[in-house]
Protein backbone atom coordinates (compact mmCIF):
# COMPACT_ATOMS: atom_id res chain seq x y z
CA UNK A 1 0.00 0.00 0.00
CA UNK A 2 3.19 2.73 0.76
CA UNK A 3 4.50 1.47 -2.02
CA UNK A 4 1.94 2.37 -4.57
CA UNK A 5 1.07 5.33 -2.26
CA UNK A 6 5.22 6.37 -3.45
CA UNK A 7 4.61 5.33 -7.08
CA UNK A 8 1.37 8.28 -7.43
CA UNK A 9 2.66 10.92 -5.19
CA UNK A 10 6.82 10.67 -6.03
CA UNK A 11 5.42 11.70 -9.86
CA UNK A 12 2.75 14.58 -8.91
CA UNK A 13 5.52 16.02 -7.28
CA UNK A 14 8.09 16.17 -10.04
CA UNK A 15 5.35 17.09 -12.18
CA UNK A 16 4.47 20.02 -9.64
CA UNK A 17 8.32 21.19 -9.28
CA UNK A 18 8.45 21.49 -12.63
CA UNK A 19 5.19 23.23 -13.77
CA UNK A 20 5.99 25.86 -10.95
CA UNK A 21 9.66 26.42 -12.65
CA UNK A 22 7.93 26.74 -15.98
CA UNK A 23 5.28 29.06 -14.44
CA UNK A 24 8.46 31.39 -13.24
CA UNK A 25 10.63 31.36 -16.32
CA UNK A 26 7.38 32.10 -18.14
CA UNK A 27 7.04 35.13 -15.92
CA UNK A 28 9.94 36.24 -16.41
CA UNK A 29 9.42 36.52 -20.04
CA UNK A 30 6.10 38.32 -19.91
CA UNK A 31 7.18 40.92 -17.69
CA UNK A 32 10.55 42.05 -19.14
CA UNK A 33 11.79 44.82 -16.87
CA UNK A 34 14.09 46.66 -19.65
CA UNK A 35 11.64 48.37 -22.55
CA UNK A 36 13.74 48.27 -26.12
CA UNK A 37 13.47 51.80 -27.53
CA UNK A 38 15.51 53.24 -30.44
CA UNK A 39 17.67 56.44 -30.76
CA UNK A 40 16.26 58.98 -32.98
CA UNK A 41 20.13 59.44 -34.44
CA UNK A 42 21.70 56.21 -34.89
CA UNK A 43 18.51 54.11 -35.08
CA UNK A 44 19.71 51.12 -33.04
CA UNK A 45 17.85 49.45 -30.14
CA UNK A 46 18.68 49.88 -26.49
CA UNK A 47 17.21 49.32 -23.36
CA UNK A 48 15.19 52.51 -22.20
CA UNK A 49 16.99 53.15 -19.11
CA UNK A 50 20.35 53.64 -21.27
CA UNK A 51 18.11 56.01 -23.05
CA UNK A 52 17.94 60.36 -22.42
CA UNK A 53 14.23 61.06 -23.49
CA UNK A 54 13.46 64.32 -24.95
CA UNK A 55 10.54 66.16 -25.67
CA UNK A 56 11.18 67.97 -28.80
CA UNK A 57 9.16 70.09 -30.97
CA UNK A 58 5.77 72.10 -30.40
CA UNK A 59 3.40 68.52 -30.63
CA UNK A 60 6.08 67.24 -27.61
CA UNK A 61 7.26 64.10 -29.71
CA UNK A 62 9.53 62.20 -27.25
CA UNK A 63 12.77 60.80 -28.97
CA UNK A 64 15.50 58.91 -27.28
CA UNK A 65 19.25 59.01 -27.60
CA UNK A 66 21.60 57.03 -26.67
CA UNK A 67 25.23 57.33 -24.57
CA UNK A 68 27.00 57.62 -27.89
CA UNK A 69 25.43 59.53 -29.56
CA UNK A 70 25.00 62.03 -27.25
CA UNK A 71 28.73 61.81 -27.03
CA UNK A 72 29.39 62.53 -30.33
CA UNK A 73 27.15 65.30 -30.45
CA UNK A 74 29.12 66.58 -27.30
CA UNK A 75 32.22 66.48 -29.17
CA UNK A 76 30.93 67.87 -32.29
CA UNK A 77 29.59 71.01 -30.06
CA UNK A 78 33.03 71.20 -28.57
CA UNK A 79 34.51 71.47 -32.03
CA UNK A 80 31.96 74.11 -33.02
CA UNK A 81 32.66 76.06 -30.45
CA UNK A 82 36.55 75.95 -30.65
CA UNK A 83 36.36 76.65 -34.27
CA UNK A 84 34.22 80.30 -33.34
CA UNK A 85 35.89 81.30 -30.64
CA UNK A 86 39.17 81.38 -33.39
CA UNK A 87 41.65 78.90 -31.31
ZN1 LIG B 1 22.35 56.58 -30.86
Amino acid sequence: MLFIFFILILPTTVFLILLYNAREKKDDTENPTETIEVCAICQNDFPLNQLVEKEIGPYGKIYCFCGNCIKELQEEYNSIMSISSGE
